[in-house]
């Protein structure tokens, strides 16, 4: 039996997430805590505290021996026990091997190009990614994980031979803890170097950085990575993510900005200063 992992969702296709059209599988599980996340139901792995249950107009969850019980079938997707859960967490995660994946991508293998592994951090079930990427590549599909760099790839060659490209996401200046920590949770300890050994080992797609102004310079980030990528050889390009007031928690919503059109473009001329293709999104 293959190493199962907590499942979020799975997306039978996603034009976002790597190149082409690609099946996604969000994880659950993060080990950062960025103030701006997208998915913050995604960070925890629920603990059972049976808060939600009572709040689900549809009797789709249940306590089960010591854990919480969701089908699926009777879930009416109304998003009530995320907005009430107090962890971070959701009770709509399922178990599945990596065979049990590829079971649920099947019918969509003849429209994609690709898998990518999100989350949450995918790289917290390596196993279960190494034996995802065997069945991949079976297909043959390409493997993209997209990853906030807390993970050493390096020390992990089984995962980077199944691993066709890292989306690398970046999401402060990596060269100042205080920083990194205070906008994710976690200093981003060895993140530029983990970003050199995925580019020169030719595995890394793409960095993305999420903007919002006064967060932190942006333009200084842009600036020092793309002096990293510049002429990378296969090239990488920079994803700059708009940072934008949706699925966000509430306290975010309230303190973080977006960015203007000017302030995108600048960062996008700063790539091309550099030679690296920017991608705004
Ligand atoms: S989203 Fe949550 S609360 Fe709503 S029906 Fe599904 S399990 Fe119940
Ligand atoms: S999803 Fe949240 S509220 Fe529901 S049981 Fe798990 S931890 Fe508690």
């Amino acid at each position: 039996m293959s190493a199962t992992a907590p499942v979020n969702r799975i997306l039978r296709s996603s034009i976002v997430d790597g190149p082409g059209n690609r099946a996604v599988v969000f994880l659950q599980g993060c080990n950062f805590n960025c103030v701006y996340c997208h998915n913050p139901e995604t960070i925890a792995l629920c603990r059972a505290c049976g808060e939600c249950v009572a709040a689900c107009p549809a009797g789709a969850l249940s306590r089960d021996g010591g854990g919480i019980q969701w089908r699926q079938e009777r879930c009416v997707r109304c998003d009530a026990c995320l907005k009430l859960c107090p962890h971070t967490s959701s009770p709509r995660v399922r178990r599945l091997s990596p065979e049990e994946v590829m079971a649920e991508i099947e019918p969509s293998i003849p429209f994609i190009r690709g898998i990518t592994v999100s989350g949450g951090e995918c790289t917290l079930y390596p196993e279960f990614l190494r034996r995802l990427g065997e069945l991949a590549r079976e297909r043959p599909l390409s493997f993209f994980l997209d990853s906030n760099g807390s993970y050493a790839f390096s020390e992990d060659p089984a995962l980077l031979a199944q691993t066709d490209k890292v989306m690398l996401d970046v999401k402060a200046d990596p060269d100042d803890p205080q920083e990194y920590r205070r906008v994710t949770g976690n200093d981003g300890a060895r993140l530029s170097a983990r970003l050199d050994f995925l580019a020169g080992a030719g595995k890394l797609w793409e960095i993305r950085t999420v903007v919002s102004p006064g967060l932190f310079d942006a333009a200084a980030v842009v600036d020092k990575l793309c002096r990293r990528i510049a002429g990378a050889d296969p090239p990488v390009q920079y994803k700059l993510i708009r940072y934008r007031p949706i699925g966000v928690r509430p306290e975010a919503a309230a303190a973080l900005l977006q960015p203007g059109e000017d302030m995108m473009n600048a960062l996008e001329r700063i790539c091309a200063g550099h030679g690296v293709k920017a991608v705004v999104v």
